[in-house]
């Protein structure tokens, strides 16, 4: 079950992972095997035409710039970073694309392998916990349309390209409520949109509180539930409370239970804009991510650097 997110606890993370992030900032990279991304990576480009796309913006490309990748957690009122309304999601969205977002799944960002038009910036949005008001369906089996996939489906609508392509880190423990009638249907539902399901552990510790073991089979059992289910390894992690394991081997690789297990990408949850997969310095176990928010050091803060000519976006030539 998720813990609830009190003011301390919510300090605390924030704390730890600024600080995570500042002491890696100067910190040499480690191996990083990109063909440990997933091969096979899906895109809404196909044209069938095969026409030239058009092209985004006038931005000129720049394969190294940096890359925005918001962390969204609840739809509904509610105070401080882990809450927008379907509303203002719609509203977010809405400024995204205006800007010349355009969505990508966190695999193909980790795969470098990005399915943009010319002049389209990146914009991978992630969603946290499998809360209910990400996907709930109603009696009928249909779509919520004041959840966050009834909203951006309806966006998609009269917005083709800016597909319903999220990145979701689940709790195979909540999976967005109504488990027992609906559970897998959610899964189709998400991949039949061209949206993922990635790992956030099993029980969403604090992986710097808890056994080497155990951080084990937090994210070895969380990869065999994916895989389990059609999803295709290698996994990315989202790390609860974006709190790093006192040791972090395991996520170059170890056997679970008679598997491979080893992830394309671990995120935190703070910090900049992310670093390229094309920039010397990305660094793909400790990739920072922004909250989904207005004020405060979260996404608004951001777009309002970029708009300040203050941060190099990663444009598509
Ligand atoms: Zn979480």
């Amino acid at each position: 079950m998720i813990m609830p997110m009190n003011t301390t606890h919510a300090r605390l993370a924030i704390i730890l992972v600024i600080f995570t992030w500042l002491s890696c900032v100067g910190c040499r990279g480690v191996s990083q095997d990109p063909s440990q991304a997933k091969a096979s990576v899906k895109t809404h480009l196909t044209s069938a035409s095969n026409e030239p796309l058009a092209r985004v913006s006038n931005r000129p490309g720049d394969t190294k710039g940096r890359v925005f990748i918001v962390m969204y957690h609840h739809f509904k009122p509610g105070r401080g970073d882990l809450f927008r309304t379907p509303k203002q999601f719609r509203q977010d969205l809405e400024t995204y694309y205006k800007l010349g977002f355009r969505p990508v799944l966190a695999s193909e960002y980790l795969a470098n392998k990005m399915p943009l038009a010319p002049g389209a910036m990146p914009i991978i949005l992630t969603f946290d916990d499998s809360n209910p008001t990400q996907l709930h369906l109603l009696t009928d089996g249909s779509v919520d349309p004041n959840c966050a996939i009834g909203v951006w489906t309806e966006f998609a609508k009269t917005h083709p390209d800016f597909p319903v392509h999220g990145t979701f880190f689940v709790l195979p423990e909540t999976m967005f409520g109504q488990i027992r009638k609906f559970r897998d249907k959610k899964i189709e539902i998400l991949h039949n949109l061209g949206s993922e399901i990635e790992s956030h552990t099993m029980s969403h510790p604090f992986l710097n509180r808890i056994s080497d073991q155990r951080v084990l089979k937090e994210i070895g059992n969380a990869n065999l539930w994916l895989a389990a289910r059609g999803q295709k390894p290698p996994f990315s992690l989202a790390l609860p409370y974006g709190v790093l394991p006192r040791h972090t081997q395991s996520f170059y690789g170890f056997v679970w239970k008679g598997h491979k297990i080893h992830f394309s990408g671990v995120f935190l949850a703070a910090g900049p804009p992310a670093r390229s997969p094309s920039d010397p310095k990305f660094k793909r176990f400790r990739i920072p991510r922004m909250a989904a928010n207005w004020e405060g050091d979260a996404v608004g803060y951001w777009l309002k650097q970029l708009a300040k000519g203050k941060i190099k976006p990663y444009v598509q030539p």
